[in-house]
C-alpha cells in the first residue's frame, strides 16, 4: 500500500481521475488504477489449478509465477497498475496492435504530465494479453467490473466483450471517484466482496445462461477446466459471452 503521496512538478496531480481523463482522451472506454500488491489469493488458487493440470497445454502458465503474482517482481519499482479497457467494437481485427498503440499514447501523455520516471526505464511495463499479468484480476482490483460465471471480466455497462491493457507505473496515485461514480478505492474491502466493489447489484445473481449455453459443459465444473473449453483449446468460441445479458444493453 502507498506510504506517501508524491507531489508532481506538473500542473496536474497524479490522481486516478486525471489518469482516467487521459485514458479516455487517447481513446479507451474506461480506466481504473490499483496499488501494486502480491495477489496472494490468486497465487494460491492458480498453484492448485496448475497442479491439477487444468490448464491443458498452456505450459507457459507454469513459468515465471512470482512475476505473474506480483507486478513489483515483474517491474522493479512498480507501485500502481493502470488498467484500461477497449470494447471489441473499437479494437478492430488486430486488437493487440490497437490496444498497445493506445497504451503507448497514454504512456506518452503520462510522461508529458508527470515526468519520464513515471515508468521503468529498464523493464517492460506495458502489457496487453500478456502472460505475466493476471489481467482479469487487475481489472477487478481497478474497479472495472466483476468476474462472471463465464470467468470473464464483466464491466457493468460495456459487458465482457472488452480487451484490457495495462501500464505499470512507478509512482503512487491518489484515488478519486471517477466521473462515472465508480468508487475506485478498494482498500479495506474483503476479497469476497471486491468483485462487486463499486457495482453493488451488478452480479450474475441467479442467471445461469452461460452455463446452459456452453457446448462442452466447461463452466459447470466447480473448478474452471480449461481443457474442456473450446476457446482455450483449438477453436474460436464466444457462446458464453454472446448469451450474457451484460452484452445486450
Ligand atoms: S467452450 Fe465456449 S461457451 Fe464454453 S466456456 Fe469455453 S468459450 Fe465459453
Ligand atoms: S450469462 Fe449470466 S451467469 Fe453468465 S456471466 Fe453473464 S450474467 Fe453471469
Amino acid at each position: 500500500m502507498y506510504k506517501d503521496v508524491i507531489s508532481i512538478s506538473s500542473h496536474l496531480k497524479l490522481t486516478s481521475k486525471n489518469i482516467y481523463d487521459l485514458a479516455i482522451q487517447v481513446g479507451f472506454d474506461d480506466c481504473g488504477i490499483a496499488p501494486v500488491q502480491r495477489l496472494d489469493n490468486d497465487a494460491q488458487f492458480m498453484d492448485q489449478w496448475l497442479a491439477q493440470g487444468l490448464h491443458g497445454n498452456m505450459d507457459y502458465l507454469e513459468r515465471n509465477r512470482d512475476k505473474r503474482y506480483d507486478p513489483s517482481v515483474l517491474v522493479p519499482g512498480a507501485q500502481t497498475v493502470v488498467v484500461c479497457i477497449l470494447h471489441f467494437d473499437k479494437s478492430g481485427r488486430d486488437y493487440h496492435r490497437t490496444v498497445k498503440s493506445l497504451l503507448y499514447q497514454l504512456e506518452a501523455r503520462l510522461k508529458e504530465e508527470f515526468g519520464e520516471n513515471i515508468v521503468s526505464q529498464t523493464h517492460q511495463h506495458i502489457f496487453c494479453d500478456s502472460a505475466p499479468m493476471l489481467e482479469r484480476r487487475w481489472c477487478v482490483e481497478a474497479g472495472l467490473g466483476f468476474i462472471g460465471k463465464n470467468h470473464q471480466l464483466i464491466h457493468p455497462t460495456l459487458g465482457s466483450l472488452v480487451h484490457p491493457g495495462e501500464i505499470v507505473i512507478n509512482l503512487p496515485v491518489i484515488t478519486e471517484t471517477t466521473p462515472k461514480g465508480h468508487q475506485r478505492d478498494t482498500e479495506g474491502i474483503p476479497n469476497h466482496l471486491r468483485v462487486h466493489d463499486g457495482f453493488i447489484n451488478n452480479t450474475c445473481a441467479d442467471c445461469q445462461l452461460c452455463l446452459e449455453a456452453c457446448p462442452t459443459g466447461a463452466l459447470r465444473s466447480e473448478v474452471w477446466d480449461a481443457t474442456q473449453c473450446i476457446a482455450y483449446t483449438t477453436h474460436h468460441c464466444l457462446e458464453c459471452q454472446l448469451i450474457c445479458p451484460y452484452n445486450h444493453h
